[in-house]
């Protein structure tokens, strides 16, 4: 007798499992090198690491972190560190891969990595924070250095834990070095070294995209209405430099609520709220709290997906009304989130290129901290905004004439990047 059927749970597709399938699609139709292919297809590293911190209940907790190594055949490994329940082996591989794409695209001398904690940070006091960063930089130990493996800020983490980074970092080496080891992480506070502007990068990079799309289509962004998922320093960034283009800030969503307000959201008295109120935006007055639900399906123009990967999915993909999503995330869309927004002709602007200002910020950074200069902040918007408006062209270029759409098309450009220098180099011994 047959076995009735059994209803099995549905298993959503992984951050791996998209980045991944991206790869394939684009390495098909530009015809990537099959040994290269064979060697993106792996992460160089993957560290892990178990680490004791004593809490201020005088409890020791044991706590664990990640750093995936993708791959550095154009420079040293660069990306941020997250601190997160959803932070695991699998995430940080894609996340690290998508690092090395987006580098590479970038035209940076970078190659791809990212790491962080499983862990929820609200969790914590300021002081276990500290304790915990600095444990965790000193279990990583030399696996990460300025010229080898250079963290930043990503998910809940900011200037201050980049600052405890370098001090721990530098801390366990010579004092005659310390200066030499200033670049080990980027997104430091200015006072630590850090670069001016570099807080505000991904946002002005996001609407930089916006600006080069909203030319390239013919459609102003003044009078635009957007949405904005996740409201941390990409989100409030973006929002701050999308309504100095004449856009209103129609909803906005985060893990604590969701509201809307037709008039338009301030986005600096939101900021100023969420500062005070532990970084949750539930409660602020100048909107309305609605269903999260019913945030896809608001209508928009521009949706700004700036939270964590996998939120445009096939459940909520038929219900968006953007003209444009602009990844402001890593890895927002799922591919059949993807398949949905195609058919219905929403572009997107892919995440590789669209968040890429926060990393040539920390390009900068590094750069400035090598060099020992210090730069003002309108150069360093300047230099941001030219290199983002290059690999926009680049992307656009590329998609023509593959007839493929922009992430494919800025996959390929990545890709072609890195099979010349494999080419040009060989492969040792
Ligand atoms: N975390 C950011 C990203 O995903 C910045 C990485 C960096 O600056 O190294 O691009």
């Amino acid at each position: 007798m047959a076995t009735k059927d059994v209803e099995q749970p549905v298993r959503k597709q992984g951050m791996y499992e998209v980045v991944m399938e991206q790869f394939a699609h684009a390495a098909d139709v530009m015809g990537l090198d099959p040994g290269v292919r064979k060697i993106l297809s792996k992460t160089n590293t993957e560290i892990e690491v178990n680490f004791p911190v004593r809490l201020d209940n005088g409890k020791i907790e044991v706590f664990t972190g990640y750093r995936v190594q993708h791959n550095n055949a154009l420079g040293p490994y660069k990306g941020g560190l997250r601190y997160h329940d959803t932070v695991d082996l699998d995430a940080a591989r894609a996340l690290a891969i998508w690092m090395t794409w987006k580098t590479a695209l970038a035209g940076l001398p970078f190659g791809g990595a990212k790491g962080g904690i499983h862990i929820n940070p609200k969790n914590y006091s300021k002081g276990e924070l500290e304790r915990i960063t600095r444990r965790f930089t000193y279990a990583l130990g030399d696996n990460i250095g300025p010229d080898l493996d250079i963290p930043a800020p990503d998910v809940n983490t900011n200037p201050q834990i980049m600052a405890w980074i370098a001090d721990t970092f530098s801390s366990t080496k010579s004092p005659s070095t310390r200066f030499v080891n200033l670049h080990v992480v980027t997104g430091k506070p200015v006072g630590a070294g850090g670069l001016a502007g570099r807080d505000r990068a991904t946002g002005f990079g996001v609407v930089a995209n916006l600006k080069s799309w909203s030319k390239l289509t013919g459609q102003p962004l003044k009078g635009m209405r957007f949405l904005v998922q996740g409201f941390g320093n990409v989100g409030y960034w973006t929002a701050h430099f999308l309504i100095k283009e004449g856009a209103t800030l129609i909803a906005v969503q985060d893990a604590s609520a969701t509201f809307k307000n037709e008039k338009g959201i301030d986005p600096e008295a939101l900021q100023a709220y969420s500062d005070a109120n532990g970084r949750n935006v539930k409660g602020f007055p100048g909107a309305q709290e609605i269903d999260p639900k019913e945030f896809w399906g608001l209508k928009c123009d521009i949706l700004v997906p700036a939270a964590l990967g996998n939120q445009i999915t096939g459940d909520n993909a038929g219900a968006i009304t953007a003209k444009v999503v602009a990844e402001g995330a890593n890895g927002p869309t799922n591919i059949e989130g993807e398949a949905i927004l195609k058919k219905k002709g929403v572009d997107i602007i892919p995440d590789i290129l669209c968040n890429s200002g926060g990393v040539i910020g920390s390009y900068y950074e590094w750069l400035q901290n090598k060099r020992a200069e210090i730069w003002k902040i309108e150069q360093v918007l300047e230099m941001i905004q030219d290199k983002v408006d290059t690999s926009f062209g680049k992307v656009v270029a590329a998609a023509k004439e593959h007839k493929v759409d922009w992430r494919t098309g800025a996959y390929i450009v990545a890709l072609r990047r890195l099979e010349d220098t494999y080419m040009d180099r060989g492969i040792f011994p």
